[in-house]
């Protein structure tokens, strides 16, 4: 169900990647920097986005490859003192579902109360097993698990505002009650639920990391390309996990 952009990035990824008969490494395009040089400390907190049975193979709206984060994400979580988990978490009938719309598909749009919203397959309705955190995410000290998108009418990609742009999901108050200052986003799909909640962070003053090597992208109509625009415009960081200490 990827984008087509989304199959010939991978394919040409793929490709360049043999070509240099390197076994396949993430880090093709990462810019040069020593590994292991960015120690997150007490004022650091790592998000990890939807890495639900929903947006996995098997699940009603899987995300390319999205499985293989989790043993990215299991790694990178003891470097962490601060670990927060989200899930998307929607009623049945949610706004975002193309079936709740008459005559409307799934990645199609369709215009809501708070402007443009994309049209998606039902998933992550709240309590279903496809709505459960992945079984493999191995996260023993995440210390919060925020639930999003669980207002029917209301969708939200971002862990800390919904798309009406006025709700908050109450994050950046617990975050900076706990001065953590820093967020390192993980997770599913890096160009929606991922790049609102970069985006998001930037925006409340957070200094905000993407890891992208943790996280797998959707591509709908390029939308890949475009949020990693959006986020570097934002001062939003690009790092990959060997980049962590
Ligand atoms: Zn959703």
């Amino acid at each position: 169900m990827a984008g087509r952009s989304s199959a010939l990035s991978r394919r040409t990824f793929l490709v360049s990647a043999a070509s240099v008969g390197a076994v396949v490494s993430l880090g093709v395009s990462r810019p040069l920097r020593a590994a292991g040089t960015i120690k997150p400390g007490p004022a650091s907190a790592l998000i990890v986005v939807d890495v639900q049975n929903c947006f996995v193979d098997g699940g009603t709206l899987p995300v390319k490859g999205g499985a293989q984060v989790v043993p990215v994400i299991n790694k990178l979580a003891g470097s962490f003192e601060n670990i927060v988990v989200t899930q998307d978490w929607h009623t049945p009938g949610h706004a975002s579902f193309a079936t709740t719309h008459s005559g409307k598909k799934p990645f199609e749009t369709t215009q809501l109360a708070y402007g443009t919203q994309v049209l998606w397959p039902d998933h992550c309705v709240q309590g279903s097993d496809d709505a459960a955190l992945h079984k493999d995410l191995k996260l023993p000290t995440a210390q919060l698990i925020i639930r999003k998108g669980f207002r029917k009418e209301v969708d939200s990609y971002s862990a800390f505002e919904e798309a009406d742009r006025k709700t908050s999901t109450g994050l950046a108050g617990y975050l900076k009650g706990r001065n953590i200052d820093t967020v390192f986003v993980t997770g599913l799909a890096t160009d929606f639920c991922v790049a609102w909640t970069a985006l998001d962070a930037r925006k409340l003053g957070f200094t905000t990391y993407v890891i992208e090597d943790a996280t797998r992208g959707i591509d709908l109509n390029g939308s890949l390309a475009a949020a990693w625009k959006q986020m570097a415009d934002a001062g939003v960081k690009r790092i990959q996990s060997s980049d962590i200490a």
